[in-house]
Formats: C-alpha cells, structure tokens, sequence
C-alpha cells in the first residue's frame, strides 16, 4: 500500500514538473515574441520619424514622403493608413472609435503632435467651417 502512496506522489511532482517547464517554455517564448514585435514597433515609429521635417516645437512638422490628392501624408506600417493620424497614436494610443484626428494649423500634412487634437465629426465640420474651409449651404448665397 505504501509503495502505490509514494508512486502516486511522485508522479504528482514529475506532473508539476512537467507542468511548471511547459509553463515556463510557454513564458520564455511569449517573452521572445514581445521583444520581437516590439523591436518592430520601433523600427516602424523610426522610419515614421525618419519621414518628417521636424522643426521647432511651435512650427508645423512637414511630411515628406507620400500624400493623398488633399495633401494628407500616407503611412501604413503602424495601425493606422495616414501620417497625422499615426503621429496622434505614437504620441497618446489607439484614437477611439469614430474620433477625428484634426489640425490646429489647418494644415494637413503636419504631423507635428502638438498640432493635431481629437474630435468627434462635428467638432472637425465647425473647426473646418470656422477655417473658412467649409461654407455652410445656409450661408453660401449671402
Ligand atoms: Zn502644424
């Protein structure tokens, strides 16, 4: 009867070992992939900067690399297609749902962070309205 006691616990430990080096296994190579995909994000945020004239603090940061027919730069490695819109990711996280990325200096190729703000799309419609971009239908014929 001892004898199948002392079996059953040490067959539990060889369970928990085995238990414990997948666990650890599993650890190691979550550990590995992170670095992995982080190294990436990096390279990615570099080559983003690397596409920018950036000047002083309070200056529009041009794009330099490619744009939309609006004048908007085009990045795509990171989550998001435009340059001003990854610049806001970089500098605060994902951009919440069915939020705008706009522009203080009205200037669609700055991707300079301070800049840009978040806002719903009437905030965008007013900001554009009040920049003259826009004309409300109401007031085109005055
Ligand atoms: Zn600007």
């Amino acid at each position: 009867m001892r004898k199948i006691d002392e079996l059953l616990a040490q067959k539990d430990l060889t369970d928990e070992y085995r238990y414990a080096t997948a666990a650890e296994r599993r650890q190691e190579k979550f550990q590995k992939n992170w670095q992995r995909e982080q190294k990436k994000i990096v390279k990615r945020i570099e080559s983003f900067w690397s596409k920018v004239i950036i000047k002083g603090p309070d200056d529009c940061w041009e794009w330099s690399a490619r744009k939309n027919n609006k004048g908007y730069g085009i990045f795509s490695p990171l989550k998001y297609r435009s340059a001003h819109r990854t610049s806001w990711f970089i500098k605060h996280g994902e951009i919440p749902k069915g939020m705008y990325v706009c522009h203080h200096c009205d200037n669609p190729s700055c991707v300079n962070p301070s800049h840009l703000f978040l806002g719903t799309a009437m905030d965008n419609f007013k900001d554009a309205v009040n920049k003259g971009r826009i004309k409300p239908i109401h007031l085109r014929n005055r």
